[in-house]
């Protein structure tokens, strides 16, 4: 098998290519109909196809690996640790399942799931697989009103939570901001169940919140349910250009064929191989690479409730591979800058035995070479930049293990496409460009199977969001280029979208905001370089006329309110005040020329501009407030 064999095949003929690939998973109807457009111009894969997720990651493996272990939890946040087989988790799934069921969930209804990293927010996801129903998880970390978006757009039947999440060394009680969401939201899910944590114990609602274990006590463990391979497995919501945050449809079948593929081919993984995805299962890596893709592979997985550089220091990440065997892990490269900045010289990783690991994959945001350097000098085993998307739920680029010809790696690439992806890059009236000139990367439609053609509840705006930019492909929001051998080269988003620690986010979403503050006119929330974070937002905030401010009391409460609103996920601190904002004779603010700006990258005068000085003024500003780096 080779790469050049394998990417000529699926782009020539992807139906052949792709049920191929499905033949190796676990169906309880195989797909006839392998890929089907549909009437609004997105695709389907195995539509009629029947399956169930759940089984695929646990009841399948009952047989061979009951007695492997299928989670290892490792909580150094909590100095707990449990190791769960596929056997004790099947029935710790299919009795949760069964609790569910009795409350009247059903194939098709949709929960929301709001949890920490521990092994119960695992069994949550998959006993709503079981039963067909569409799991949201939403990200610990976002604050009350995010959720309540969230709960409003996914209309949950149940919410399932526990009394609370830890944040370094703090516990941070869930359960008053889900009660807090609930209350903000219009639409209200019958009951919350939660799970008590030993460390934190939460006030309960009688008749709307019921207690994790006594719900399910005596009831009876449930089936797989069969579903289709087009029906909906999950909702994750992500951040879009607007304020308003977009869910993410995932299917069951093309996601399982998907994942499947990746786990062997990009991953190198093999059943009884112990992967670790060092994420959390609110964003889609914990879906993908934490839940659903290790278990389907029969891999024991690291289900990590912890930071890379405290419980007890900056050595936790090497200890958790030595102590597990770790073959394989995969994590954002800020994860790396934290531990190398506490242990410059990587000492710490000396305590331990690294021996099991074959690679390390990183993703989610820029790799800078240096963190690449360090990383690859420190672990002598390759490190591997891919490149992926909530939307597509896996790797578009990547080197392929085990291949003949696997693609070596090319410092600040990601490498080349995946079968199955014919990316491209196009200036703005959708053109191709040449090879190594920048410009909007695209995939050629359709795209392989696992990648999302939904927003719940919104198919147009699917549409609107990816279709209609560049016809023909779908719009991945980032910019970037090729070089003459096709390896790919993503330079950043082209969008209002930044990347926080490898946390995606909306600046629309700050701006709502900053902008609801009594002092403010108008702003504008760009990202800046951040030598840790990868990218961290910075208000340009204009005043009110006759407004006068402390400006430092002003940072303070908008600074507050983002923390109460988006979250501390954001991380915005900064708020500086200028006179004013680049605009286009229309009106509307330069966001684009902003970010080239505060990135110091050279920028074309848009020929809209409504008035050329505000640029120099506000370059001033921006260097004064020393978000300009050198
Ligand atoms: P998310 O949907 O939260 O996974 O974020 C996806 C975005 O993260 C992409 O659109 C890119 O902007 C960025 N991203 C993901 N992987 C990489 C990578 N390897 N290098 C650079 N940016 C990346």
């Amino acid at each position: 098998m080779g790469y050049n064999e394998e990417y000529q095949a699926a782009r020539e003929n992807p139906e052949a290519y792709w049920a191929e690939q499905a033949n190796r998973i676990d169906w309880f109807t195989k797909p006839e109909t392998i890929l089907e457009k549909t009437a609004n111009g997105t695709y389907s894969w195995y539509a009629d196809g029947e399956l169930n997720s759940c089984y695929l990651a646990l009841d399948r493996h009952l047989e061979d690996r009951g007695d492997q272990v299928a989670l290892y939890y490792d909580s150094p946040a909590t100095d707990s640790k449990q190791q769960i087989t596929y056997k004790e988790l099947h029935e710790r799934v299919a009795l949760y399942a069964g609790g569910l069921k009795r409350l009247g969930i059903e194939k098709g209804d949709t929960v929301v799931i709001y949890m920490p990293m521990i092994p119960e927010a695992a069994v949550a996801m998959l006993a709503c697989a079981r039963l067909g129903a569409v799991h949201s998880v939403v990200f610990g970390g976002f604050a009350p009103n995010e959720l309540a978006i969230r709960i409003d757009d996914a209309k949950p039947k149940l919410i399932l939570t526990a009394s609370c999440g830890i944040e370094f060394e703090k516990k941070i009680a869930y359960k008053p901001l889900v009660d807090k969401a609930i209350d903000l939201a219009t639409h209200k899910p019958d009951h919350t169940i939660v799970c008590q944590r030993s460390v934190l114990q939460a006030e309960m609602t009688e008749g709307r919140d019921l207690d994790w274990y006594e719900f399910q006590q005596g009831a009876e463990p449930a089936d797989c349910v069969p579903v289709k391979g087009n029906d909906p497995l999950y909702i994750l919501y992500t951040s879009g250009t607007t304020g308003a945050p977009k869910g993410i449809v995932r299917d069951n079948g093309g996601h399982a064929v998907a994942l499947n593929y990746a786990l062997h081919n990009v991953y190198g993984m093999n059943a009884g191989d112990v992967w670790w995805g060092a994420s959390d299962i609110g964003w889609v890596v914990g879906h993908s690479f934490i839940v659903y893709g290790p278990l389907m592979g029969g891999c024991s997985a690291i289900f990590f409730e912890g930071k890379p550089i405290r419980n007890p220091d900056a050595g936790t990440f090497w200890r958790v591979i030595d102590e597990y065997g770790v073959n394989s892990m995969f994590c954002a490269p800020t994860a790396f800058r934290a531990i190398r900045k506490e242990d410059p010289e990587g000492e710490l990783s000396k305590k331990y035995d690294l021996s099991s690991l074959n690679w390390v994959f990183v993703a989610g945001e820029k790799l800078d070479s240096s963190t690449y350097h360090w990383l690859d000098e420190l672990l002598q085993v390759p490190v591997i930049d891919h490149w992926w998307q909530t939307e597509t739920g896996w790797p578009m680029t990547a080197p392929m293990m085990g291949w003949d010809s696997p693609s070596a790696a090319r410092l600040g690439s990601t490498n080349k496409p995946i079968p199955g992806y014919d990316i491209q890059v196009v200036d703005g009236d959708g053109q191709p460009v040449e090879a190594n000139e920048a410009g909007n990367i695209v995939v050629t439609l359709p795209m392989p199977p696992g990648v999302a053609w939904d927003i719940w509840n919104q198919p147009q705006r699917f549409t609107d969001s990816y279709l209609t930019a560049f016809p023909g492909y779908y719009h991945t929001g980032d910019g970037g280029f090729k070089d003459e051998d096709g390896y790919v080269y993503i330079t950043g988003r082209t969008d209002d979208v930044i990347n926080v620690s490898g946390h995606r986010l909306s600046t629309g979403e700050m701006e709502e905001v900053v902008s609801s503050h009594a002092a403010v006119a108008e702003c504008a929330v760009i990202g800046v370089n951040d030598s840790l974070k990868g990218q961290i937002p910075v208000g340009l905030i204009v005043l009110k006329a006759g407004e006068e401010v402390d400006e430092k009391e002003l940072e303070a409460e908008l600074v507050q309110m983002v923390r109460d609103q988006v979250g501390a996920l954001a991380c915005f601190r900064r708020a500086v005040v200028v006179q004013r904002l680049p605009k286009t004779r229309s009106g509307k603010i330069l966001r684009a020329i902003l970010r080239k700006i505060a990135a110091n990258e050279e920028y074309k005068m848009p020929s809209t501009i409504d008035d050329e000085s505000i640029l120099g003024e506000i370059t001033d500003m921006m260097e004064q407030a020393g978000m300009i780096p050198a």
